[in-house]
C-alpha cells in the first residue's frame, strides 16, 4: 500500500484501528453509550476551545456543512457566501438547495480573505442571516483569518458557519475567542481517523436561530436541533455508528496527548514550502498558507498525473492532484495529522524533486 501524503483521508494510527474493533453494545439502548458519546463530544469542544456543545453525526464531512445550512436556512434568507476557494463557493449550493439566497463575496483565490476589504463590503450590505467561510480551503491550501473575519461578521449580527474540516487539529481553532457559531469538522483530515464521521460545535445563538424558524427544517438527517436533548432524553435521531465513534475517540485522545501538535504541523509545512521554493518551484497563492496542506503548481510542460505517478513509483508515496478550477494545475501534499512527520516530509520532497528533475 502506498504511504498517504494526501490532504485527507490521512494515515490512521494503529491504536485508532484497534479501537474500532472493540466489542460493541446497542448504542440506542445502552445508557453507558450516552455517557461515552457525550464525553467524546466534550473532548471535541475542549480541543476546539469552546464551551459550545459538539454533536457527532454519522456521515462524511460534507454532511456537517449541509447540516449547518439545512438547519439555519429558511426560504428567502440571504446568506453571505465568502468565496475564495472551491469549498468556499460550494456553500452556495447548500444555501440554494434549502431555499436561501446565496450572495457570493468572491475574492482572488491566491489571497486569504482580507478583513478590511470585507468590512468595506459589509458597510454597504449586511442584511444576512448568516455567513459561510472556509478556514482551510483544501483544493488550493488557502487559510483564512477567521479569527478576524468571524468577529467582524458578528459585529453586524451575522451568524457564522465555518468549515474547519481541513484545518482543525493542524492549525489552531479557538471557537469561543473567535466567536464562531457553527464549526464543522471531519474524521479523516488532521484528526487521522478513517472517513465516515462529521462533527459540529453549535453556539447558543445558532441553536436559537434554528429554533426560532417559522418553517420546519427540510431534512431529518441534517437537522441539528434533533440532537439538542439527546442526553437528557436518552434518544438519538438515528442509531449511532458506535465503532466509528470508538475510533474517533481514540484519535481525539491522540491529539490531546500530542503537546507538539501545532508546532510539528508548522515545522513540516515550513519545511515543505521552503524546500520546494528554494528548488525553484511555485507554491500556489500569495498569502494565507495552511499548515495542513501545500499546493504545488505543476511546472510548465509537466502534468499532474505524471508527477503523482512518478512519486508513487519512486517512493511509494501517494500525493493528490486538485479539482474543479485547479484540476491538473496543482499537486497537493497533505501534511496533516499522522502525515505531518518531518521524516515523511523529507522523503516526499526528495521524491518530488527527483521526479521533477527528470
Ligand atoms: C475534506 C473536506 C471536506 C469534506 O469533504 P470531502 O468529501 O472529504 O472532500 C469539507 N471541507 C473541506 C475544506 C475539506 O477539506
Amino acid at each position: 500500500m502506498l504511504k498517504l501524503m494526501t490532504p485527507g483521508p490521512t494515515r490512521v494510527r494503529e491504536n485508532v484501528r484497534m479501537a474500532r474493533s472493540l466489542e460493541t453494545t446497542n448504542p440506542d439502548l445502552d445508557l453507558e453509550f450516552y455517557d461515552y458519546y457525550k464525553e467524546t463530544c466534550e473532548l471535541i469542544s475542549e480541543l476546539l476551545n469552546t464551551k459550545n456543545p459538539a454533536y457527532i453525526l454519522s456521515g462524511e464531512g460534507i454532511l456537517g456543512l449541509e447540516a449547518a445550512c439545512a438547519s439555519l436556512t429558511e426560504s428567502g434568507d440571504r446568506v453571505l457566501v465568502i468565496d475564495n476557494g472551491v469549498f468556499g463557493r460550494g456553500f452556495a449550493d447548500f444555501v440554494r438547495i434549502y431555499g436561501g439566497e446565496p450572495v457570493l463575496y468572491t475574492t482572488d483565490y491566491r489571497e486569504a480573505v482580507d478583513p478590511a476589504a470585507l468590512k468595506e463590503f459589509l458597510e454597504q450590505d449586511h442584511g444576512f442571516k448568516y455567513a459561510t467561510i472556509v478556514h482551510c480551503d483544501t483544493p488550493s491550501g488557502r487559510l483564512n483569518p477567521i479569527q478576524e473575519i468571524c468577529p467582524l461578521l458578528k459585529s453586524y449580527g451575522i451568524l457564522t458557519v465555518v468549515d474547519a474540516v481541513a484545518s482543525m487539529f493542524g492549525d489552531p481553532v479557538c471557537v469561543d475567542d473567535w466567536q464562531l457559531d457553527i464549526v464543522c469538522g471531519g474524521s479523516q483530515k488532521a484528526l487521522s481517523a478513517p472517513v465516515g464521521l462529521t462533527f459540529l460545535t453549535v453556539s447558543p445563538a445558532a441553536m436559537r436561530a434554528m429554533e426560532a424558524r417559522k418553517t420546519p427544517i427540510a431534512s431529518f438527517y441534517a437537522n441539528l436541533t434533533l440532537f439538542k436533548n439527546y442526553y437528557e432524553d436518552k434518544w438519538f435521531p438515528y442509531t449511532m455508528p458506535i465503532s466509528d465513534i470508538y475510533g474517533l475517540r481514540q484519535a481525539l485522545e491522540n491529539v490531546k496527548a500530542d503537546s507538539e501538535c501545532f508546532q510539528r504541523h508548522k515545522a513540516v509545512a515550513d519545511y515543505v514550502r521552503n524546500r520546494l521554493q528554494k528548488a525553484g518551484y511555485s507554491i500556489y497563492g500569495n498569502s494565507g498558507f495552511a499548515n495542513t496542506i501545500t499546493a504545488l503548481e505543476v511546472p510548465e510542460g509537466r502534468t499532474a498525473k505524471e508527477i503523482i505517478e512518478g512519486v508513487a513509483k519512486e517512493a511509494g508515496i501517494m500525493l493528490a492532484g486538485s479539482f474543479d478550477v485547479f484540476e491538473g494545475k496543482l499537486i497537493r501534499i497533505g501534511h496533516m495529522g499522522e502525515n505531518a512527520s518531518m521524516e515523511d516530509a523529507k522523503l516526499t520532497i526528495e521524491a518530488v524533486l527527483k521526479v521533477l528533475s527528470k
